[in-house]
């Protein structure tokens, strides 16, 4: 889907390569330490919460929740033809808190706790992970 906002063309590392690869298939795959569980964003390959580098890469849910929000009424760059917009930190499923930004709806309708899923944007070879109210994307 295309929600008309700015997309920065991603420049992936060795280290979020499978991530990125993902995004290009519609896919959101994120590292999980195989020590202690915790589910990793920002996608890296050590553990946030115990130091650990042993991660596996698995298949997220896209789905999540709409945790704090707020409409940006004035954008900067390339964003400022693009105002409202929706800037959020979006729950997963999972676990982790993704900061991103919520499309495909009137940003007055966004609210907290909101079911929300996983949309991409494509931006080059890959795609850049948006979410939308859940029941809407497809
Ligand atoms: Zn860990």
């Amino acid at each position: 889907m295309s929600s008309g906002l700015p997309t920065a063309e991603p420049r992936p590392t060795v280290e979020n390569h499978p991530y990125w690869e993902g995004t290009a298939q519609g896919r959101l795959v994120l590292p999980r330490c195989t020590a202690c569980g915790t589910v990793i964003w920002y996608p890296r390959a050590f553990c946030s919460s115990c130091r650990g580098t042993d991660v596996e890469w698995f298949e997220a849910s896209g789905r999540g929740t709409i945790y704090s929000f707020t409409i940006s009424h004035r954008g900067q760059g390339p964003w400022r033809d693009v105002a409202p917009y929706v800037v959020a930190y979006v729950e997963l499923e999972e676990g982790p808190r993704v900061l991103t930004n919520v499309v495909g709806c009137d940003p007055d309708e966004v609210k907290v706790a909101q079911p929300v899923e996983a949309v991409f944007e494509p931006a080059g070879e890959y795609a850049l992970l948006r979410f939308a109210p859940a029941g809407t994307t497809s």
